[in-house]
Parts: C-alpha cells; structure tokens; sequence
C-alpha cells in the first residue's frame, strides 16, 4: 500500500513518513528536558516565504544551543521542500525541529553524550488566531504570568518553554479573550503564545525591545512599514501603552498581520480592526503575491 501524505508529510530518522506517524523517543532529551530547538515556516500559493531567513535563524538556534543535526542546512531546506512536494499541499505549516537526543552511553547526563535527532514536517496551514476572530480583531488579555527571564531562556532561540505562555492562555479564556499577551517581571510587554505584538501609536507603529523572539513576520512588517512610508520602530513598551494604543496587531508566521480589537479592558477602533493594521496585512499577503521573498515549491520531487 502506498503511504497517504495528504494529511502532511514528514522526514524522521532519515525516512519520508506521512506526519501523523512521525514519532519521537519517550526517552528523548527534547521531550523529558525541552532540550529541542525548532523553526517554522510557511508555504502559501504553493510557495515558501523566506525560506533562507527561516534556515538562517533555525542555524543560529542550533548553535545556541550546542545542537548539530545530521543534514546540513542546505539538506534541511531540500527536505523541507519534499515534505511540502510529498503532501502536495498549497498552504502548509513547514517545521523543523531539532532535539538533543538520546546519549549513546545508558545513564550519561552529558549532553556531549546525546546524538540529535532532525524532523522536519509539513501540515495543512493553520491560523495561530481563527479566521473569523481576526476578522473581528482579537481580544488579547494581558497575563498576571511573566514571560519566563531572558536571562535562563533566550527568547531569540525558538523554543518549547512554553510553561508561562500555557498559563496565559488559560487566563486569557477564563477571562472570556481569544488570547494572551505577557509582560517580563519589569512590567514590559513581551510577546504572546506564538506571535509577537505590534502597537499603533499617533500614526507610528511600535513593537517591544526585549523578552521576544525576533519574528520573521515582525521583521517584514518593519520592512513593509518603510516601504508603505509608516513610522515603524522597536521600543520598550509598557501596559500603559497597550491601555493607550490607538490599534494593535499581532504577527506569526502561521497567521501573518492579525489584528487586535481589545486589549484587557481597553477596545480600540470601536472594537473593530484599526486601519494602520488592516493596511499592513493587506500589503503583507499583496506582497506575497507579487513575488516578494517567494521560493516556489517543486512538486515534481515526490520520491521519498
Ligand atoms: N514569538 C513566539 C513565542 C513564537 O512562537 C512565534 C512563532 O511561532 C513568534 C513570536 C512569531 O515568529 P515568526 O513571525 O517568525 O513566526
């Protein structure tokens, strides 16, 4: 029986296997001490946006974190485009994960010890905030949890220590918002589960300086912002300049531009989208179609 990749497709201990079936040791050092770092990047139209930014910021993670994969990254991004090419999907959610491993000597807590393990997979697109709740605009809670210090997790390193932005989340919907947003112990604003955060202030769009990770899709929004001609900076930002943004957005790779309505108790734009953001989405997807940072997928390459 041929395998069925519609469903998405995965490279695991070096085979192509349909994604649902992509396993990973229970023994694993990336499950039992979150020891993994990982990238994601997708594929829209039947192309990747950014590939090579992507490779280039999974790189600087696997050396951050004294991890060597067995693929080069050149092999990384081949395998990425058969995963995509294999499941023959048009829109897709392409990740690759590294994770320390298991030691080859039973009973060694040296991470020397451990041989890496590379997966990479691709899934069907998914939208880090639903369709029809950025249509709205989100309702974003601003989390009592702090984002876990810079200082023990590098935030620049994508990674799954995700313990405080799961205890947002919770707070978030017990509190009747779609999502959550968390500040660093020092009261400045971070990032949320999944996505960084954008604000509109007076005209000029600002993102926070600290506790995040350095979004592709934040930095291409910084990037359209000069080319639009918007005032765009970084900056440290407070709770009280989400309570008096003018808009808000959110960005992710696995969303783009997604628009914030409500932030804690403050509504903005009459809880509805404000412009600035709706501007910056359109011109995100209108620049994908116009070819900007594309890598078309070759679906020909189907042999696993
Ligand atoms: N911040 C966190 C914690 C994330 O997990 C992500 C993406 O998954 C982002 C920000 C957005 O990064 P990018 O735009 O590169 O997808």
């Amino acid at each position: 029986m041929t395998a069925d990749f519609s469903k998405g497709a995965a490279f695991s201990d070096g085979k192509f296997v349909p994604a649902g079936e992509a396993a990973i040791s229970v023994l694993d050092w990336g499950f039992t001490r979150s020891d993994v770092t990982y990238d994601v990047v997708h594929v829209r139209d039947g192309a990747f946006f950014r590939l090579q930014d992507h490779l280039d910021r999974f790189e600087r993670s696997l050396k951050g974190l004294r991890l060597s994969p067995p693929s080069s990254m050149a092999e990384i991004g081949e395998i990425a485009m058969r995963c995509v090419a294999l499941s023959g999907l048009r829109d897709s959610y392409v990740a690759m994960i590294c994770t320390r491993g298991r030691p080859r000597i039973f009973g060694s807590r040296r991470p020397q010890d451990c041989d890496n393990k590379l997966i990479v997979y691709a899934i069907p697109w998914i939208d880090v905030i639903p369709l029809d709740v950025q249509e709205r605009g989100a309702h974003l809670h601003i989390a009592s949890v702090p984002r876990i210090a810079s200082a023990s997790i590098d935030p620049t390193i994508k990674n799954y220590h995700w313990g405080d932005l799961t205890r947002g989340l919770f707070e978030a919907h017990d509190a009747g918002a779609d999502t959550a947003v968390l500040l660093d112990a020092e009261g400045f604003v971070t990032e949320g589960p999944g996505f960084n955060v954008f604000i509109v202030k007076d005209g000029e769009v600002l993102t926070p300086d600290r506790g995040v990770l350095e979004g592709i899709t934040r930095r291409s929004v910084l990037e359209l912002c000069g080319m639009l001609g918007i005032p765009a900076r970084i900056a440290p930002l407070t709770s009280d300049d989400l309570a008096s943004a003018d808009e808000m957005f959110c960005t992710t790779t696995a969303g783009g531009v997604m628009p914030v309505s409500r932030i804690g108790d403050h509504i903005m734009g009459n809880g509805r989208p404000g412009g600035v953001s709706l501007r910056l989405k359109s011109s995100y997807w209108k620049q994908h179609k116009a070819g900007w940072h594309q890598t078309p997928v070759d679906y020909s390459i189907k042999t696993t």
